[in-house]
């Protein structure tokens, strides 16, 4: 009989054969720890998973909880870990975000979201579907936050957790042969700098810290960024506000002044100067007399828990020294890093990047001498700078990222990316370019869809 494309395949996964069998703690429980942790068992390694929250998921566990500072920047604020608003639905058809080795096919069971770009339940339901078919729970310590990850003298790291209610018998430290971060890097919010901000009256709140749009009723509203967050909150907002001015680098002269379909939403240049008359003035001139302004302006890589004696540090969003964005060269393979990258399928990637780091700490894939690993990142560095992109944009992909991911692939002896998912990232990306209020439930690649459910079905790794 012919398999039904909508269930999802049961995948056996063979243990493979594992030169060296490593102790390795991995930080988080999201989609990257999970399979992370899932490719570091298939290896034979012993893995520990650290997760902070009483459950999987991390992003994608949406809490209507939000922080004590709405812009996060009081560093001692409670930590709310997930962005997501209730109205999200994902930016990517569920055929090119899904794992491989796990497609995200609709699920039969009731109450679920068939939709192709699901709202967010459906993809942390997703999650618990992975980890339940691989058995991987059994690999996770709940409510347990680690505070401290530190290089030992003998090469081995330390790490040092504490369970969330954070009484003193509740610590423990333990010791690995290696550590794999995968903690996310959409928690710790980055603000504009706005001229004047120190005397403009209004509100201010980072979209880490929005849920819904009623706190926005009547209210006057300007939103910084050109990403998804700023389109998909601004039509959210637009609903009960007064007004949405919409200010960011991205947007071309051309499409500046009202929103065509929409009666309350503007389109500006960036903010020229804030001031204390509630005034906002942007670059191309206008002004408006604000009551808030929503920052989406994207996260900074934050690793509060990593002492490396300075060998791995940030600076200016970038992480580094990293080879391939995973490995600091001094440190590898023992320290590595998931899911830096933006711009990208980030489940596809963490596929690629964990059987490369798995396969890397047994021993049966080589890395370079610690010096060409560092002459490779320095001249991925040097490449970047000529080319006049800014650091704060090195983990950004983008167009590249599927030569990074073949390129991982080629080295792990896995199958390259599928060309129907390729296909259809980009036919999405122009669907959501050309229509943004609708690309989510009108589309025109139904051939790559039927490409994506055969290739579900005889997929085996
Ligand atoms: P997270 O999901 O953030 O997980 C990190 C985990 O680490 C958390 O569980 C956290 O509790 C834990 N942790 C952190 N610090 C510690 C510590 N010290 N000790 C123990 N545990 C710790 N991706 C898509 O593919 N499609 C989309 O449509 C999409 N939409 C998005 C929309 C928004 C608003 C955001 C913010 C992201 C979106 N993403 C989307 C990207 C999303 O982040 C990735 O899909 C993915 O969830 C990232 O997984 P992760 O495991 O790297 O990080």
């Amino acid at each position: 009989p012919t398999p039904n494309p909508n269930t999802p395949p049961h995948f056996r996964l063979p243990a493979m054969p594992s030169p060296v069998s490593r102790t390795i703690a991995v930080v988080g429980a999201g989609a990257a720890g999970l399979c992370a942790a899932l490719e570091l068992r298939r290896e034979g390694h012993k893995v520990v998973v650290y997760e902070r929250e009483n459950q999987i998921g991390g992003t994608w566990a949406y809490t209507p909880e939000i922080e004590t500072d709405p812009i996060g920047v009081d560093p001692s604020r409670n930590i709310v870990h997930s962005s997501l608003y209730a109205s999200l639905r994902t930016n990517l058809p569920r055929e090119v975000m899904g794992f491989r080795v796990y497609p995200f096919v609709a699920s039969r069971k009731p109450g679920r979201d068939g939709r192709r770009f699901p709202g967010h339940g459906e993809v942390l339901e997703y999650l618990r579907d992975f980890a339940e078919e691989f058995r991987l729970r059994e690999l996770v310590r709940f409510g347990s936050e680690v505070w401290h990850v530190g290089l030992m003298e003998d090469r081995k790291w330390m790490v040092r957790s504490r369970k969330r209610s954070g009484s003193e018998g509740n610590k423990d430290d333990e010791v690995y042969d290696a550590v794999v971060v995968c903690n996310g890097h959409y928690t710790e919010p980055r603000i504009a700098e706005i001229p004047g901000i120190e005397v403009w009256p209004g509100k201010q709140i980072h979209s880490h810290n929005y849920r819904v749009p009623d706190p926005f009723r009547d209210q006057i509203v300007v939103i910084i960024g050109g990403a998804t967050s700023a389109d998909d909150i601004s039509r959210d907002i637009s609903k009960v506000a007064t007004e949405v001015h919409i200010t960011s680098r991205s947007i071309e002269i051309g499409r500046l002044g009202k929103l065509s379909g929409h009666d309350n939403i503007w389109l500006h240049s960036m903010i020229n100067s804030v001031h204390k008359d509630g005034k906002v003035a942007f670059q191309d001139g206008t002004q408006v007399r604000a009551d808030v302004i929503l920052h989406c302006t994207g996260y900074k890589y934050h690793f509060p828990f990593l002492e490396t004696n300075g060998i791995v540090s940030v600076d200016d969003n970038r992480v580094g020294p990293l080879y391939k964005h995973i490995f600091p060269p001094a440190l590898a393979p023992w320290l590595s890093f998931i899911g830096l990258p933006r711009k990208v399928v980030p489940f596809l990637l963490f596929e690629f990047q964990s059987k490369w780091i798995a396969g890397v700490l047994s021993g049966r894939i080589p890395l370079p001498s610690k010096e060409e690993m560092m002459r490779d990142t320095e001249a991925f560095s040097s490449s970047l700078e000529a080319s006049g992109i800014p650091k704060g944009y090195t983990h950004r992909l983008d167009a590249d990222q599927f030569e990074y991911d073949d390129w991982l692939a080629a080295k792990s002896g896995s199958p390259l990316t599928e060309e129907w998912r390729k296909k259809m990232y980009f036919a999405a990306g122009r669907m959501k370019r050309s229509m943004p209020e609708m690309y989510r439930d009108h589309w025109d690649d139904e051939d790559l869809i039927s490409q994506a459910h055969e290739d579900f079905k005889t997929r085996s790794t």
